[in-house]
């Protein structure tokens, strides 16, 4: 079934223990910090039913219709729809957590592994999850991370406690025990279900460790806490200053303690196998992998996009060194998008168990390119667009009618743009790149260009050239006051 955005909103209100900035919300629905995230997530089940994108996003199977998500991958075509169905979410700015759906293909193929070498049967168990997800169609997300305490030290070595990473503290006929933290937990406000599995591999004296299952959030002894909010803006206001993020902002990020939460055999997914838990790690970081460079495929067109903006709206579009910078942005959305798709069509096949995951090395470079290129790319737009990228005033300076004949005039670029245009791009600029130094510290004191110029003017070039002469043995070096002294390049060899 799927159901419809107003009922899961409803679902939201169940009961769970979860803390905001020093009080316990005990309804987040009634919460303007949740109303962002929420309102996002729910535009994923408006998407479910619109006519052209229903039969990317959900499948039909025997007089049924549920989540495509909930399907495990087999081929490339899987992965490449998968990636779409990604895409197209965020395009629209739905919120379709790939965590969960990610934690449970990651699941799907280490339990089909362990289930063939070892003889376990945990296939059957996540089989009774699909049946679950695909009858409720619950919004899941996934809990890798782990609090972690030392990282220098195994899970089994800690020496403060031995609850820094999610372990099983009691096995019982019915089910399992679990006790632990997850940190830095995405959309967990946000869902009704985590799928939660280890962040790391495992010795056999870690094995309590090594640990997947599934549990509603509301679950006993379950407590979050959140993250605070990035802006304490809403509505318009948070639209007009942050484009990008602003629409949507609020509470996504917690803390998730687990207090001795009882977990039914049904939901369990590995239960001490320590040496599957690499496997399911890295599992879980190539679907995960693939999910974020969706995301990016969309933010580097976006930071392209708003750098262009700006060198049009400044005036600046035909200077070479301003073509260069976005020629690189260009390039870097084109690679990402490159790498993830060939990620999807070029997949790890398993021939074994019959599944398929995205292509572990182009994933892996996709990801690598974009978050070690992050720092560029904020670099070249926040050159772009200039100081005011740290400065730009807000929307209610805007609305001020005070303030804004002022805006207006001197804040105006080339002619013909509206200044509320450019306005609007700057803000975006400041969106993407970060509020902090990030920007502030490129333009201070000048620009980089400034600087290029005046190290261009300071150079020593005459010395510089007589050097090279030297060497290359063109007449004209013993010109330059530093090298005159010098002998001429030795040409005499001892050993003939
Ligand atoms: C905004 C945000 C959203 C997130 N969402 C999710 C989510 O939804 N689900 C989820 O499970 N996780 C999520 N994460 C967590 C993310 O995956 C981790 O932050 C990341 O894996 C790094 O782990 P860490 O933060 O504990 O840093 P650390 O592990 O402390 O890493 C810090 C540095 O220490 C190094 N280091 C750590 N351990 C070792 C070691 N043993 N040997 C050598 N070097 C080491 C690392 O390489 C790194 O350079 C999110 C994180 C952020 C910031």
């Amino acid at each position: 079934m799927i159901r419809t955005a107003e009922q899961y909103v409803e679902s939201l209100n169940d009961g769970r223990v979860i803390y905001l900035n020093g009080e316990k919300i005990p309804d987040i629905t009634k919460h303007p910090s949740f109303r962002g995230p929420i309102n996002a997530r729910a535009m994923s089940y408006i998407l479910y039913y619109h006519p052209e994108f229903k039969d990317l996003l959900t499948v039909e199977e025997d007089g049924d219709r549920f989540l495509f998500l909930w399907k495990q991958p087999k081929t490339s075509e899987d992965l490449v729809k998968r990636r779409d169905l990604y895409i197209t979410c965020m395009r629209w700015g739905a919120a379709m957590s790939g965590m969960g759906p990610d934690a449970l293909a990651a699941s799907g193929v280490v339990a089909a592994r362990m289930d063939k070498n070892l003889g376990t049967n945990y296939t059957e168990a996540i089989e009774d999850y699909r049946k679950h997800l695909k009858e409720k169609d619950p919004a899941i997300t996934g809990a890798i991370t782990d609090v972690k305490g030392n990282r220098g030290m195994r899970p089994s070595a800690q020496e403060q406690h031995q609850d820094f990473y999610v372990r099983v503290v009691d096995r019982q006929k019915d089910g399992i025990y679990v006790r632990g933290a997850k940190m830095h937990i995405s959309a967990t406000p946000t869902a009704n279900e985590l799928i939660v599995s280890p962040c790391r591999g495992h010795r056999e004296e870690d094995k309590d460790y090594a640990v997947v299952f599934a549990t509603p959030i509301n679950a006993k002894g379950i407590t979050l806490l959140t993250s605070p909010p990035y802006y304490s803006e809403t509505g318009e206001e948070a639209e007009w200053n942050w484009p990008a993020s602003g629409r949507y902002a609020g509470v996504s990020e917690c803390m998730i303690v687990f207090d001795d939460v009882f977990v039914p055999w049904n939901r369990v997914f590995m239960c001490g196998e320590w040496q599957y838990s690499r496997d399911q790690a890295w599992m879980f970081g190539v679907f995960h992998r693939l999910f974020g460079t969706c995301h990016k495929v969309i933010s580097t067109e976006e930071a392209a996009g708003v750098a262009a903006l700006m060198a049009e709206y400044n005036g600046l579009d035909r200077y070479p060194h301003i073509q260069e910078k976005l020629a690189w942005l260009a390039m870097h959305a084109q690679m990402v998008d490159a790498m993830s798709r060939a990620g999807c069509e070029i997949p790890d096949y398993f021939e074994d168990i019959g599944l398929a995951a995205p292509n572990l090395m182009y994933t892996n470079i996709a990801k690598y390119i974009f978050a070690n290129d992050q720092h560029e790319t904020s670099k070249i737009v926040a050159d772009i667009t200039g100081g005011i990228a740290s400065t730009v005033f807000s929307y209610k300076d805007w609305m001020n009618p005070e303030e804004r004949p002022y805006i207006e005039k001197y804040l105006a670029g080339k002619n013909g743009v509206p200044t509320e245009h450019r306005l609007r791009a700057v803000r975006l600029a400041k969106d993407l790149i970060g509020h902090g130094h990030d920007g502030a510290f490129i333009h201070t004191e000048g620009s980089l260009a400034a600087q290029k110029m005046a190290m261009y003017a300071a150079a020593d070039w005459d010395r510089y050239k007589a050097i090279a002469k030297r060497i290359a043995g063109i007449p004209g070096w013993k010109e330059s006051e530093t090298l005159k002294d010098l002998p001429d390049w030795p040409t005499e060899m001892i050993v003939k």
